[in-house]
């Protein structure tokens, strides 16, 4: 993806990264779910440029970032966010961040990971939202070899498929082609400790994916449950807070069936708000709730 990222917008990132209070390795603010323990780790901050959500490049668009203090025409600092979830003495790792695929800026999990005091070889299972580079990055050393080395590589069946097959690649955009080097060196890496699973496979005890296909075929969250305590994480759904709540029809030009992306993320976003069902994401800081509103939707942290 570096080819869909200017050099200047990620020294602004770094730079915003360097001035967020909260984005230092160790300050993850951990929340429970139940017995869950659920650790944010912050990977870096992505510049999302108005041209990644064509539907941010008009009028509107330009008045929401001005609205939230950002320049009209972006870019906007996103941050990528992979997630530790312990219970009791077991740890899993959902999405694993960039890795040095994006070159500097990125690849804080791993001593985010540290800061938390634990080895990458106490993770035992990584639970993948999508092979795309900024979840899956993270799971390689800069040697293009599996960086946590017990753990068993857990993603849908749809989305191996997918990434793995050279008619998908020959099929998609040239610049996608980097995706697609990340995701085939990524199953190569983990290919011994591959777990392909479909539908709403349970991970662990009071977890389980929720299949959100559209941003790519295999697209899945995972929900936490204990007790009443629930929280759903969503992965891709949204990859811009300010535009997104507001306009759901506004897709980013990296999903693979645009039409899909929408219909699952409307979906989705009555489903959270019906059910008050707590909700947060790769690309969204802190965890809240969804509201309907009469022009579109809300999250209210
Ligand atoms: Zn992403």
């Amino acid at each position: 993806m570096t080819c869909l990222l200017s050099r200047r917008s990620l020294l602004a990132a770094s730079a915003a990264l360097a001035l967020a209070p909260r984005a230092r390795a160790g300050d993850a603010a951990s929340t429970r779910v139940g017995a869950f323990m659920v650790t944010p780790l912050l990977d870096g901050l992505f510049p999302l440029e108005p041209r990644m959500i064509p539907g941010a490049e008009s009028e509107e668009g330009r008045a929401l970032l001005a609205q939230a203090g950002l320049p009209p025409s972006g870019p906007s600092p996103e941050p990528v966010n992979a997630f530790l979830i312990r219970r009791r003495d077991r740890a899993w790792l959902l999405d694993a961040g960039c890795g040095t695929v994006f070159g500097p800026g990125f690849d804080r999990v791993a001593g985010a990971l540290a800061a938390q005091g634990l080895d990458p070889a106490r993770i035992e299972a990584v639970w993948l939202t999508h092979l795309h580079a900024d979840h899956a990055g993270g799971l390689l050393t800069p040697e293009g070899r599996a960086r946590f080395p017990q753990a068993e590589l857990v993603l849908q069946e749809a989305e191996a498929a997918f990434w793995g097959d050279p008619a998908s690649r020959s099929r998609a955009p040239a610049e996608m082609a980097p995706f697609f080097d990340t995701a085939q060196t990524v199953l190569t890496a983990y290919g011994d400790r591959l777990r392909r699973v479909s539908g709403e496979a349970v991970l662990a005890p009071g977890a389980a994916f929720l299949p959100l296909p559209g941003h790519t075929p295999g697209h899945a969250g995972v929900v936490l449950e204990d007790g009443p305590d629930r929280l759903l994480i969503w992965g891709d759904v949204v990859h811009s807070r300010i535009l997104q709540f507001r306009h759901p029809g506004w897709t980013v030009i990296w999903d693979a069936d645009k039409a899909e992306a929408e219909a699952t993320r409307r979906r989705i976003f009555d489903r959270a708000a019906a059910e008050r069902l707590p909700v947060t994401g790769m690309h969204l800081t802190g965890r809240g709730r969804v509201e309907r509103l009469r022009d579109g939707y809300a999250f209210v942290a």
